[in-house]
């Protein structure tokens, strides 16, 4: 264990208790000792000044930090990118093989005639092409769109149609699966490229390796500037299609100073972030933010798996971790004897992002693994960590920590239909501790979203009075800590209390027989909504009449019975998105037979409910 959390506990806003930090312990001074400082003294132009900025004052381009820069100021040997693959072998690139790689990618598409501005997508599990292929995209001024491989055919062609994609890089199989069959209805896709071809492509597609050994390996630079779009990602909507939010090369300024405080990344770190570069964390984490700091990512090119997971983090030995709540449940779910056996003494700072994390996955952390998990939130849109647990700040479980330095954030408050309350052009906040609102940040931040592309109005909306509305709900303490409540549509409203479906859920997930619980409102003549629980069982539990009454019953005992679930169905599988999220949306829908929305990407469908009970 890390001496450095061990230190004496102070009470915290939540029946948690705080996790205390010992600063003089560490092993590694933070980069952000006092954050009260920190938050003081920073400005966004300061951050600007850690970038280089294209030779010659030419510009900003995500690929020059992230590259370039490490090559010109001699660092370009250094291991950039080390790929684990699926029997435990290796393989490395280092910053000066990107910077070849990307160049060929770039002078690829030159050559193809793509050119500033237009849409190169991928389609790719985590392999080397994938990350020259975002570079040398970035490089070539053109913009990177990646999808995520688990997609169907739908989704793909969805998301291809609206960005306008004129570039793919895929694998054959993928290709043939997911693409072929709806490559007619896309006459603007002018150029396929498979990673995979051999010097064999399908017909009407091309062998990206033979181009690139044709390319000049030093590609020439795009001189772009900050307000340049540089990615598009597609995030779901609870209505309508898919949005494309548009980010630009100024973002790289918030990746290096978010990575910097809220990963704490110092240029000798091993540091393996989990998510899938098809996602948004993925990209500004997996990718761009250990590129720009120069230090080595680890990329798993499988999937979860407890042992394997363990196994990386030991062997490799794996300083900084980011991942995210539902894989931490996962190897919460395989048992705490997994981890034992797997010495971790390099292992310095866990982060967790995405959904809510629950508090006692906070304490999971720093008991099985040595080190407590630091929550952190922020969403495709803001393109970038925005609130966040500090490895020099106490811990509260359960909440997702204080803004980044350069960021405000506040909470809105809100009309019964969810409206932001306006007041002579303003909007009204909720001031007081503890009380509910709708996280607001204050725009201006570098990696904001310039956009969703081509639905203007859909981007005014997410606007009111000066703030950017995330569409989240929380509540902030007297310290300025943030707590997350829920979604904008996900709070229930039951006998008139307010009950956020998170704080149900990890009250579930304390009962030792719960893998996982998803919970939502149901329409009730008399009390408004009662709130109901979906529950998924840990192996070598019966889905008994018995179990369902002691869990009520339990979660009666913590929460009351204002707040406690009054109705608890068993699932085989909660519905999720392919990046981990309960869909309780989609959990409500189904339960109130209404029509489903936008589930290209659900990951897992509802399991059959296998016993439904009514608690008087
Ligand atoms: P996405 O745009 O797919 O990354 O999803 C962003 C949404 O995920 C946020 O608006 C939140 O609803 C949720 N989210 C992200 N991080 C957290 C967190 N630390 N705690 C609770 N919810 C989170």
């Amino acid at each position: 264990m890390n001496p450095a959390n061990k230190g004496a506990r102070v009470e915290g806003a939540s029946h948690w208790p705080a996790i205390s930090k010992d600063v003089a312990a560490f092993p590694v001074q933070p980069n952000m000792p006092d954050y009260d400082a920190a938050r003081r003294g920073f400005t966004w132009d300061q951050a600007r000044q850690a970038l280089a900025g294209l030779p010659g004052g030419r510009g900003l381009n995500i690929a020059y930090e992230a590259v370039d820069r490490h090559v010109a100021e001699g660092r370009g040997g250094k291991e950039a990118l080390r790929f684990v693959q699926a029997d435990g072998g290796t393989r490395s690139l280092s910053y000066a093989d990107l910077a070849e790689q990307s160049g060929r990618f770039a002078a690829m598409l030159k050559g193809l005639g793509v050119g500033r501005g237009e849409r190169v997508f991928s389609l790719l599990g985590r392999s080397p092409e994938l990350y020259a292929a975002v570079l040398g995209t970035f490089r070539n001024g053109s913009v990177f769109c990646p999808l995520f491989s688990a997609f169907g055919p739908e989704p793909v062609r969805q998301r291809l149609h609206l960005g306008d994609g004129r570039v793919l890089v895929t694998t054959k199989a993928l290709y043939r699966k997911k693409v072929a069959p709806v490559r007619d209805s896309l006459p603007g896709l002018r150029h396929i490229l498979l990673v995979d071809a051999d010097g064999r492509p399908e017909p009407e597609t091309l062998d990206l390796a033979e181009l690139l050994a044709k390319a000049d390996p030093n590609g020439e630079i795009a001189d772009t500037q900050p307000g340049d779009m540089a990615l598009l990602h597609f995030t779901s909507g609870t209505t309508g299609t898919p949005k494309g939010a548009i980010h630009v090369h100024d973002a790289v300024t918030a990746h290096y100073a978010t990575g910097r405080f809220a990963l704490d990344l110092h240029p000798d770190d091993i540091y393996w972030c989990t998510a899938d570069p098809g996602w948004v964390t993925g990209m500004s984490y997996g990718i761009i933010a250990p590129l720009v700091h120069g230090v080595t990512a680890i990329v798993d090119e499988e999937e979860l798996d407890a042992d394997r997971w363990y196994r990386i983090l030991a062997e490799q030995h794996v300083t900084v971790w980011y991942t995210a709540p539902t894989a931490l449940r996962m190897l919460m779910k395989a048992g705490a004897e997994r981890a034992a056996g797997h010495d971790l003494p390099a292992l310095r700072f866990i982060a967790s992002v995405g959904e809510p994390l629950n508090p006692e996955a906070v304490v999971w952390g720093r008991d099985v693994l040595g080190l407590p998990v630091h929550d952190n939130w922020w969403q495709t849109e803001t393109g970038g960590i925005m609130i966040a647990n500090y490895p020099a700040m106490d811990i509260r479980p359960g909440s997702m920590g204080r803004p980044l330095p350069g960021i405000e954030a506040a909470l809105v408050a809100r009309d019964a239909d969810g409206k932001p309350i306006m007041k002579e052009g303003q909007a009204v906040l909720v001031t007081g501790p503890d009380t509910m609102g709708e996280l607001a940040l204050r725009p201006g931040w570098p990696s904001m979203f310039r956009g969703y592309l081509n639905e203007e109005e859909r981007y005014r909306r997410c606007f009111a009075g000066g703030w950017y509305l995330t569409g989240d709900l929380a509540k902030r303490d007297a310290d300025g800590y943030f707590w997350f409540v829920g979604r904008g549509d996900d709070v229930i409203k039951s006998s008139g209390h307010l009950i956020g479906p998170f704080e149900v859920e990890s009250c579930l997930m304390e009962h030792p027989a719960v893998a996982e619980a998803g919970v939502i409102g149901v329409p009730d003549p008399v009390a408004g909504e009662l709130v109901k629980a979906f529950v998924e069982l840990k192996p070598g539990n019966e889905p008994t009449e018995q179990l369902q009454l002691e869990i009520i019953g339990f979660a009666r005992k913590r929460l009351g019975a204002a707040v406690a679930p009054r109705l608890l169905d068993f699932t085989t599988t909660l519905p999720k998105t392919r990046s981990g999220k309960i869909l309780r949306r989609l959990l409500k829908s189904r339960e109130l037979g209404l029509p489903e929305g936008d589930t290209s990407t659900l990951e897992s469908p509802a399991g059959p409910a296998m016993t439904l009970k009514e608690r008087p």
